[in-house]
């Protein structure tokens, strides 16, 4: 089975998923498994639940007529596949990838470019080498533009998600702390992440640039064609505000507030902000997306209960993420406290960088302090340390927190969300 003569097939699919569970009427289901029992089940399954057409792995359980397929390499015919679709299209793709933020900025970009054109973009999270391919396929002709997140934790992972998008503009959020190990150090990391800067350069596309970053700006001075922001001489030029510890972003006196807060989050907007302009829409319309866009991904969300406010951010944490997290939530009116998790895969720089959060918390005068995890634990003698979320529950069923601003910051499998309940 090549990609060529499967084509006519996937274009007549309703969508393609790797989710045996979300199968419906007329899909292409790609079968991960490598287990034999597995494969059959979910196949036979599939076409069962009205798949359109099934990919497997073991040749054993191909068969035309019910429209199972064989392939040596499911990963791989769904990456090919994937890029013979990106080259039938001629709508552009915005490519996003950066150390923290590549979510965020990716859901405004597209509340933004919603207010004029038909969008499609990576759904939560997928982001990586599966699913990358799974969003370029959602893409139907009905789509005007696409944006699409790309993670990565080491080399080469970006160079091959171009290969597949192959965007036409393309922004990298920050060079950050995270997924040090992965990367082999910040170094890593910048030289990592500026494989998109590579793509771009080498097929002439567009960068976005936030001038005020000093290694946005080196890697990418003297080249064209860019958009930028950030700075007085840039080409889009927004102010910061902030009311009610949200942020804001005016552009030649007018206003528009987010329902987000940290002061990263005004980059995030400005860059929105930015590809809207670029794309032909006026400020009322970016304004209209930035004021009604709602974050509800445990990302930067505000929630006001009880008289008190919460600052959700257990989506994830490193140390540029934590950093920010608690120089802005430092500038809170009225008591704080702080419930910060560890940050997870900082490879050989982990405790130092895990001390270095701590000093800094101490720094900032916070009413009380809690971290969570065996990271903190090791060096935290000074305030409440747990060992994990659980550990943290039993104390809050017999202890209350008194402070009116709480903030939850912790890498994903730290699950700090989940004390959330047993706080109020
Ligand atoms: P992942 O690697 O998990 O996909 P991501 O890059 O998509 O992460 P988000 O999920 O958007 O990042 O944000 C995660 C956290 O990073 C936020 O909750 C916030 O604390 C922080 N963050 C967001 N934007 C920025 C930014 N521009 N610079 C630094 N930190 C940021
Ligand atoms: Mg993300």
């Amino acid at each position: 089975m090549n990609v060529l003569s499967f084509y006519p097939l996937f274009l007549k699919c309703a969508k393609v998923t790797i989710d045996s569970r979300k199968i419906e009427e007329n899909d292409l289901f790609f079968a991960f498994s490598g287990e034999n029992f597995d494969a059959a089940t979910l196949a036979e399954n599939a076409i069962k639940k009205g798949a359109l057409a099934v990919i497997v792995e073991n040749k054993k359980f191909e068969n035309e007529k019910e429209n199972i397929f064989y392939v040596p390499s499911t990963l791989i015919f769904l990456q090919q596949l994937a890029k013979h679709h990106r080259n039938q299209l001629s709508i552009p793709i915005i490519g996003l990838t950066g150390s923290n933020g590549k979510t965020t900025t990716k859901e405004i970009i597209h509340a933004v470019l919603s207010q004029k054109y038909n969008i499609q973009y990576t759904v939560g999270n997928l982001n990586n080498h599966i699913g990358v391919p799974l969003t370029l396929l959602s893409i139907k002709p009905e789509h005007e533009i696409a944006v699409i997140e790309m993670g990565a934790n080491h080399q080469q992972e970006i160079e091959i998600l171009c290969e597949l998008a192959q965007p036409n503009f393309g922004y990298i959020t920050n060079f950050g702390k995270a997924h040090l190990e992965g990367f082999g150090g910040f170094e890593g990391v910048i030289k990592g992440k500026s494989e998109l800067y590579d793509y771009l350069k080498s097929n002439s596309q567009t960068i976005l640039v936030n001038e005020s970053d000093p290694i946005q700006l080196e890697k990418t001075k003297d080249y064209e064609p860019k958009i930028t922001f950030g700075t007085a001489s840039s080409d889009y030029q927004f102010d910061e505000f902030s009311k009610d510890n949200l942020v804001g972003l005016s552009y030649q006196g007018n206003q528009a507030l987010s329902k987000l807060t940290g002061n990263y989050n005004f980059t995030n907007l400005c860059a929105a902000a930015s590809l809207g302009f670029q794309f032909g829409l006026k400020f009322n319309q970016i304004k209209m997306a930035i004021e009604n866009y709602e974050p509800t991904n445990m990302r930067s969300q505000v929630v006001e209960k009880n008289g008190k406010t919460f600052i959700m951010d257990t989506y994830n944490a490193n140390p540029s993420s934590m950093t920010e997290s608690l120089k802005n939530f430092s500038q809170f009116e009225g008591s704080k406290t702080i419930i910060i998790g560890d940050m997870l895969e900082l490879g050989d720089e982990s405790e130092k960088e895990h001390e270095a959060i701590l000093d800094l918390a101490n720094s900032l005068n916070f009413d009380e302090i809690i971290t969570v995890g065996s990271e903190f634990k090791n060096i935290n003698t000074i305030s409440k340390a747990y060992q994990s979320s659980q550990e943290l529950i039993a104390y809050l069923k017999l202890n209350k927190i008194n402070s009116k601003n709480i903030l939850l910051k912790a890498s994903r499998g730290i699950a700090l969300e989940q004390i959330t309940n047993f706080i109020v």
